[in-house]
């Protein structure tokens, strides 16, 4: 890969993680704690009804999983980000070699070549 085509993809991590930062944002607030982490903000329990309460506790339970995915997501942005900066971007984690600007172009972030994905 030559210099521009890592400045493309660096610009288009960026773009990725400030709206994965927003999505995150819809539904959770960013933990105190500095690893990185987000919590799902848990519904405010209104009215005495069972049902109801039941109701909202299983549509938190079913966002989980999406924010969990969401949550990877932008670890490996931030991964490949840093990856950039140190100069180490573009090789397959698992065998060294170098992975295809096609499929970095397809998903910036990824780790492994396409042999070893
Ligand atoms: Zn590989």
């Amino acid at each position: 890969m030559n210099k521009k085509q890592i400045e493309e993809l660096k610009e288009k991590l960026e773009e990725n993680k400030s709206s994965l930062e927003k999505t995150l944002q819809n539904f959770a607030k960013k933990d105190d704690v500095p690893k990185g982490d987000w919590d799902a903000v848990f519904p405010k329990q209104e009215g005495s009804d069972m049902d109801e309460k039941a109701d909202e506790v299983e549509e938190y339970s079913s966002l989980l999983p999406v924010e969990h995915a969401l949550e990877i997501k932008l670890r490996n942005i931030n991964i490949a980000l840093k990856k950039i900066a140190e100069g180490r971007y573009g090789k397959c984690e698992n065998c060294g070699k170098e992975i295809s600007y096609k499929k970095l172009s397809f998903v910036p972030e990824t780790k492994k070549c396409r042999d070893c994905s």
